[in-house]
């Protein structure tokens, strides 16, 4: 069972696969292959990177900070 087929989010790209979560299909841009969901799935659970702002590393750990 292959997918085809645009992405429902962008319409643009070709789809790579579907969310785990939500079951759109997803191109890979809109798809997040560690944990299986889209994008939108990802930011509804608060790990989209602009959300990690609450957590905030204390001043001493910032000579470790690797992203
Ligand atoms: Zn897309
Ligand atoms: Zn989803």
């Amino acid at each position: 069972m292959s997918v085809s087929g645009l992405c429902e989010f962008c319409m643009q790209n070709e789809v790579v696969d579907g969310c785990d979560r939500c079951g759109r299909l997803v191109c890979e841009r809109h798809y997040d292959k560690k944990t299986g969901f889209c994008t939108d799935c990802l930011k509804e659970m608060g790990q989209s990177p602009e959300e990690n702002d609450t957590q905030h590393r204390k001043p001493d750990d910032v000579d470790t900070y690797r992203f």
